[in-house]
């Protein structure tokens, strides 16, 4: 059973380990010479409703990842405005953790591999060709995960955004990203409000270096520190082309909102430096990603495939597809649950057996379908979703799936007939 992910980001990585405890042969290709993706950069765990589909995601069985991730934590159960309960992972020493872990498993990792087409037979996908130093190779397989994204490439930044700012993608020197299911001729959606298309990425890193000290104590004691904007120095409006929804409020207009996940990130879109330095304790602020973080950020959200409840292309008979690329989800913790149902689903299309489609009693199952109903309306698609925060975090609240109480997470999970089902074939 040749399963080959492409796209190495957190949701890649999960469905590759997913696919893999099935009994799958997984080949995981990533075009840059990291893991992660905008993992690279994130680091925000658990906060709000993450932390109910975390534990949702390990009573299942699938939280290998969530495990890894939480060993590695620089701060875990701290508050920032509107968000509870958040752990920060160390930005800088996550990737070769998760990577020396799906290494030990014999996942077979191909960095520096950029897929750049796909051969089909009709519906069917036969094999992705990537370009690998100056070499052309053919990944075949019997069924495929698109895990490639929507950060990029460069001509999206410069067409919907300010230009290539140089973010942790780097796409320059890798190339930039293609998608698999756009390659298979697949009609992808496209994320829009207003005038707007696509979304710039919220966050960007500060050296601490380049901080106060009493700042970066602060940082590193508290994981947290939120220093007023003069009045002057804000900038408001800024706030809606957002991709991380859950951080558009007046708190983050009115702050700089620093946590602390090795680096200082700074929780804007971006902010010109000039302005930056007038904030006392920023007199020498310097940004680490992107490089140009004074000018703006990464734009997102401009290709997903459709795709059914079980994670499944529409109109590709063996592409499955997870994390942004599986819609207008937001975060490490929904790329990884989705990636793990990918993986899951992937095996099972495979053995010719019924895909899971996960329950609305669980918050996955829930978000998976309302972000794919919402996406087929207008108004759904100037949304992001994710658990933390903005329309999905209300919708969870209000159908009671938001708890931090793991025994009744456990319990919920039990009562769906899921407890360890993605641990059920471990090889
Ligand atoms: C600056 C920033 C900060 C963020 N902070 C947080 C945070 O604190 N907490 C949080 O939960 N979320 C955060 N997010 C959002 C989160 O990182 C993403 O939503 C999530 O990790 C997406 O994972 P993914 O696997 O779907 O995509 P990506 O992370 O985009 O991964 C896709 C991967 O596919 C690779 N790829 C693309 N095309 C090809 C190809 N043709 N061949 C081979 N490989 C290819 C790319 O190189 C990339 O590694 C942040 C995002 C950004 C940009």
């Amino acid at each position: 059973m040749k399963v080959i992910v492409v796209g190495g980001g957190w949701s890649g990585c999960a469905a590759a380990l997913s696919a893999h405890k099935q009994g799958g042969e997984v080949t995981l290709i990533e075009r840059a010479d990291m893991l992660l993706g905008t993992g690279l950069v994130g680091g925000i765990m658990r906060n709000n409703g993450r932390f109910t589909a975390t534990e949702e995601m390990i009573a299942m069985g699938g939280g290998e990842i969530f495990r890894l991730v939480d060993q590695n934590c620089l701060h875990r159960n701290i508050e920032f405005p509107k968000h509870r309960h958040a752990s920060l992972y160390n930005v800088a020493t996550m990737e070769p953790l998760v990577k020396r872990f799906l290494m030990e498993k014999e996942i077979r990792i191909h960095l520096s591999t950029r897929v750049e087409d796909v051969e089909m037979d009709g519906a069917r996908m036969k094999a992705v060709i990537a370009k690998q130093g100056g070499d052309k190779v053919r990944f075949g397989g019997e069924v495929f995960i698109d895990t490639t994204g929507t950060a990029g490439p460069p001509s999206s930044c410069t067409k919907y955004g300010n230009g290539c700012v140089m973010c942790i993608i780097r796409c320059p020197s890798f190339g930039g990203r293609v998608s698999i299911s756009a390659k298979a001729g697949v009609k992808e959606m496209i994320g829009r409000k207003g005038g707007q298309i696509g979304a710039m990425s919220g966050a960007c890193k500060l050296f601490k270096e380049s901080l106060s000290r009493e700042i970066v104590d602060t940082l590193n004691r508290k994981g947290v520190a939120v220093i007023p904007i003069p009045p002057s120095a804000q900038a408001k409006g800024k706030l809606s082309f957002k991709a991380c929804q859950q951080y558009a409020l007046p708190e983050y207009e009115e702050n700089i909102v620093l946590l602390n996940t090795g680096h200082a990130k700074l929780m804007a879109a971006f902010f010109p430096l000039e302005v930056l330095r007038v904030v006392p304790g920023f007199e020498n602020a310097r940004y680490e990603d992107p490089y140009a973080g004074g000018v703006g950020n990464s734009i997102r959200y401009v290709g997903m495939a459709p795709r059914d409840d079980a994670l499944k292309v529409e109109g590709i008979e063996n592409l499955f597809c997870a994390g942004e690329k599986a819609g207008l989800l937001v975060g490490h913790t929904e790329a990884i649950v989705t990636g793990v149902l990918a993986g899951y689903n992937a095996v099972r299309h495979v053995r010719r057996e019924k895909p899971l489609i996960l329950p609305s009693s669980l918050s996955i199952g829930d978000a998976i379908a309302y972000v794919r109903t919402e996406m087929n309306t207008e108004e759904g698609l100037g949304y992001k979703y994710t658990f933390s925060g903005s329309v999905y975090f209300e919708q969870m609240k209000g159908k009671g799936l938001y708890s931090t109480d793991v025994k009744e997470i456990e319990k919920r999970v039990d009562a769906a007939g899921l407890t360890r089902v993605f641990s059920k074939h471990i090889s």
